[in-house]
């Protein structure tokens, strides 16, 4: 005979619990253990439960799921391994119990307790950045611009967002003409712009060569990613708990964009069969007056700053890529120290501050020093003491670089609209390479559709919109997220466009607070002429290592 399982608590299981149990936790009775094969709604409402609760988890577990009739436990556990709309239906014969349990027993932040893997297939580049714009709670990935050409057709046609209310109106030739011009040339320039930056990087003897093709494509790639309009469409893969995509959802159905409602729609359709419970108030009587709190704020403001939006001025000449320092904090050494120091002081922050105000500079750097120590690489972060001084950047530059710096979270950041009222930029390959003629012509053609489409359809017009050209954003972050956005962003591998952001970011702070920025040893500021060759080179190293 077996000796039941006896958890931390003293609780017991027989066999028969045992048995029912098993399927579901990792283990019968350690005291850390996962749960599996469970659905999320089942999750989420079994850990409700656990904050008011006495028992143990796999108790509660028993107890009050697979032993309870009304939660509709078999159903919705067995026909998860059938089919989602199964599921669902199970879920929402036992609706009234989950509500109970999840309402009655957590916050909102019980929507965080389960979460959902969804893919977004064949969304325009505006989507994606939509989507991208979520921080906490939602974890992306997206195809890429540099690994994936872009130039594939199905049933003779490039795949890029035929907007429905652009294919309706007048501007629809005019559209279809623009963005089949910006891929014709884009598949065009593909070979020769491989073959120039072959040309002009030839493959060295310690190189394989797998790893130059694929350094060199990528090269190609990312010279050419800008005339692809935010109408190519791409795929993006989302993880995110219910409560962050509750969030995003209600703000994708307030968007002003068409594709984004639908959008929406979609998402909630599939988030039902998975998460119900947890993204139902998206679209019920509390989620649509939030949106249209959100629509409501947006419109008013936009009708108060139209008086202060400048008139375009022809003759002005295109604006220059630029990344400005808007705002810093000229005590934020004094609040760093301060704070450093806080955790060991028996005192209030005002006191530890009025220490710090005392000290010497060469003090405080000391103290400085002893914080940040001997990191060894990028991954070696300081402290929340660093989180303390905040920066202020106003960007202008290119759209594909605006889509790589946007997908950092720990920070602020906002845009303004998708134009091409700050010119494009011309990668100096494409000059060098004698090829930039019909790279600028097809952006020329481009502005000219957008200039005429805006008047009509100021939303739509943004999917003309192709990457190399200029978009103004925000970014306000702490010192610790700059560490890591400027190290992180100016490595060798990195794209150019966005590297030389990251590299102006760090020097305009450097000057500063230098004795902050001391501790920032791995801002690469270097330029190379074939970014990705020596991460080729470490994954070449990798899979011999492999297959040795
Ligand atoms: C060379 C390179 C190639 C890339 N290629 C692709 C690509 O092909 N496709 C693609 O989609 N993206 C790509 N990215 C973008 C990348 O996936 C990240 O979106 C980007 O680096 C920003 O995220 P982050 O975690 O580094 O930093 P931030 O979002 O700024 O976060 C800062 C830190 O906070 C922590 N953090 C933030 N959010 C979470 C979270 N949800 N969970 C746990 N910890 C968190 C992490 O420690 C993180 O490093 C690439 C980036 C680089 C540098």
């Amino acid at each position: 005979m077996t000796t039941p399982a006896r958890d931390l608590w003293g609780d017991r299981f027989n066999e028969n619990e045992q048995t029912l149990l098993a399927p579901f936790v990792t283990d019968l009775d350690q005291s850390v253990f996962g749960l599996r094969n469970l659905p999320e709604v089942v999750k989420g409402a079994l850990f409700s439960r656990y904050s008011r609760s006495d028992k143990s988890l796999r108790r509660i577990l028993l107890d009050e799921f697979i032993n309870a009739p009304e939660s509709g436990f078999a159903a919705i556990v067995g026909s998860a391994r059938e089919t989602g709309t199964e599921q669902l239906v199970a879920t929402q014969q036992a609706e009234a119990f989950y509500e109970r349990v999840l309402i009655g027993y957590g916050d909102d932040s019980v929507a965080e307790l389960g979460g959902a893997h969804l893919a977004c297939e064949g969304i325009s580049n505006i989507a994606a950045k939509a989507l991208e714009d979520s921080r906490i709670g939602i974890s992306p990935l997206e195809k890429s611009t540099r690994y994936v050409v872009f130039n594939r057709k199905r049933d003779g046609r490039y795949h890029y967002l035929r907007e429905p209310a652009l294919m309706t109106s007048c501007h629809a030739d005019r559209y279809e003409a623009t963005l089949d011009h910006l891929f014709d040339t884009y598949s065009s320039l593909l070979e020769p712009t491989m073959a120039f930056v072959r040309e002009r990087t030839p493959r060295d003897e310690q190189t394989s060569e797998r790893a130059y093709n694929s350094a060199t494509r990528a090269k190609a790639c990312d010279v050419l990613r800008g005339l692809l309009p935010m109408a190519t469409l791409t795929n993006v893969g989302l993880f995110g708990n219910g409560r962050a995509f509750e969030y995003l959802l209600t703000k994708l159905y307030a968007s002003p964009f068409d594709e984004l409602r639908d959008l929406a729609g979609s998402m909630q359709h599939a988030l039902d069969v998975l998460i119900p419970s947890f993204v139902k108030r998206a679209k019920n009587e509390r989620g649509q007056a939030y949106q249209q709190y959100l629509r409501d704020a947006r419109e008013r403001v936009a009708g108060l700053a139209d008086k202060y939006v400048p008139q375009p001025n022809s003759s002005q000449a295109p604006a220059q890529s630029a990344v400005q320092l808007v705002e810093y904090d000229p005590h934020a050494e004094a609040k760093v120290v301060a704070v450093i120091l806080y955790p060991y002081l028996d005192l209030p922050l005002t006191a530890a501050r009025e220490i710090v105000d005392q000290l010497a500079a060469e003090e405080r750097l000391t103290l400085l020093r002893a914080y940040v120590g001997d990191r060894q690489n990028r991954f070696h972060r300081p402290g929340r003491a660093f989180e303390e001084a905040y920066y202020t950047f106003d960007i202008l530059a290119d759209l594909g670089a605006y889509r790589d710096m946007q997908r950092h979270r720990m920070l602020t950041q906002e845009r303004q609209d998708y134009t091409v009222r700050h010119g494009f930029i011309t990668p100096s390959e494409l000059i060098e390479a004698g090829l930039s003629g019909r790279y600028n012509a097809a952006l020329e053609q481009a502005a000219e559709a957008f200039d005429i489409v805006v008047t009509d359809l100021p939303e739509p017009a943004q999917y003309v919109v192709p990457m190399a050209f200029r978009v103004r954003w925000r970014i306000m972050l702490n010192l610790r997220e700059l560490y890591h956005l400027c190290e992180l962003r100016s490595a060798p591998q990195g794209h150019p466009t966005y590297r030389a952001i990251a590299q102006s970011m760090y020097t305009q702070v450097r000057d500063v607070h230098p004795t902050l920025a001391e501790g920032m040893r791995f801002v690469d500021m270097y330029e190379y002429a074939l970014e990705r060759i020596d991460a080729e080179r470490r994954l070449d190293a990798k899979l011999t290592q492999k297959t040795v």
